[in-house]
């Protein structure tokens, strides 16, 4: 009796499986079919569907949802180790494509996420990430520092928080966030992400809309170097750059004149943003673990950036930098 269920359990499995793989891939037009180790699945669907080629206008993620779409293109990059075509990037893309529903191939736009704790040096690498990548830097913070000075709606609620140095409401920042990677760079540049989603309920925000991210980079600096780096760290003003009083003091006088040190970024408040940073990290790496890279940034920015540009190229092996 033993032996005839396994005998059974034997010849269903496979006949299942091959089920389910034919069944799926007669859905996939002749040219985009990727071949699955030595079995070239398009052949295999011809005589389940002789006018297979009717599907090439066919929105592929709304048929097969978008998460398998996703997965078959990941297996076939990675079993391939080469460029997915544009043609399965376009004929992939849902007919109206926006940024929550865009497919990930090495052809189109890259999207980044980079997580690290207050200080971790995100701010320096996202600007090296946006020069190699010519993607658009979205900085949660960024965004939130200038509703605050703009006095709008966001910013009047952000301040509180951000003044106390804890977290704005997961409802305030999601909204901003999606908003932004629908618009147009966004969707044409690919994204940078910095600063979320920084708590599951914004990683699952962001899953629940469909965004996905190629790359998820998670800079890795001890706390004792996070509270140095924090208190020493000044702007500029008119430029923008970030100095640190000891580490990288401007030498023009004019520009250390000018310097200012953000309100935040005190002992006191820096305690603060490093304990919410640890009561939600392991959740949010959590929702990433299949396209995470840790990476150590107790190191040079330079070599830092080449660690992050090694992992992205690794990543999405048809990133172009420049
Ligand atoms: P840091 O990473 O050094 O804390 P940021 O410039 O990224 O600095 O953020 C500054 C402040 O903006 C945070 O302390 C927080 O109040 C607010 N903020 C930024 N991003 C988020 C986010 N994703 N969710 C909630 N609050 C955020």
């Amino acid at each position: 009796m033993m032996r005839s269920n396994s005998i059974n359990a034997a010849i269903t499995v496979p006949i299942l499986f091959s089920l389910l793989i034919c069944n799926t891939m007669a859905f996939v037009p002749h040219h985009i079919a990727p071949k699955w180790g030595n079995v070239n699945l398009y052949e295999s669907t011809d005589n389940i569907n002789p006018s297979v080629d009717d599907f090439a206008e066919v929105n592929l993620a709304q048929v097969l949802g978008l998460r398998r779409v996703k997965k078959m293109l990941r297996k076939y990059k990675r079993e391939s180790n080469s460029m997915v075509t544009t043609e399965v990037a376009v004929t992939a893309v849902p007919a109206s494509p926006s940024a929550a529903e865009s497919i990930n191939t090495a052809d189109s736009p890259l999207r980044v996420i980079i997580a690290g704790a207050p200080a971790s040096g995100k701010g320096t690498q996202c600007e090296i990430i946006k020069k190699n990548f010519d993607v658009v830097h979205l900085s949660t913070g960024d965004m939130l520092r200038a509703a605050v000075a703009a006095e709008t709606d966001v910013g009047k609620l952000a301040k509180e928080y951000m003044d106390a140095g804890k977290l704005v409401p997961d409802d305030v920042i999601i909204g901003v966030v999606k908003d932004r990677l629908a618009e147009e760079d966004c969707i044409k540049k690919g994204w940078l992400l910095d600063g979320f989603p920084r708590t599951s309920a914004q990683a699952d925000a962001l899953a629940e809309s469909g965004i996905s991210a190629d790359c998820f980079l998670f800079l890795n600096v001890p706390d004792n170097k996070l509270v140095e780096r924090v208190v020493g760290r000044r702007t500029d003003p008119e430029t923008g750059k970030i100095y640190h009083m000891t580490f990288s003091p401007p030498e023009d006088e004019e520009i250390l004149a000018r310097l200012e040190q953000r309100s935040d970024d005190t002992e006191e408040k820096v305690k603060v943003r490093l304990e919410q940073f640890h009561t939600n990290v392991e959740a949010v790496k959590g929702s990433y673990t299949d396209i995470a890279v840790e990476i150590e940034g107790d190191s040079k920015p330079e070599n830092v950036a080449e660690s992050i540009k090694k992992a992205i190229q690794q990543k999405i092996p048809g990133a172009a930098s420049k």
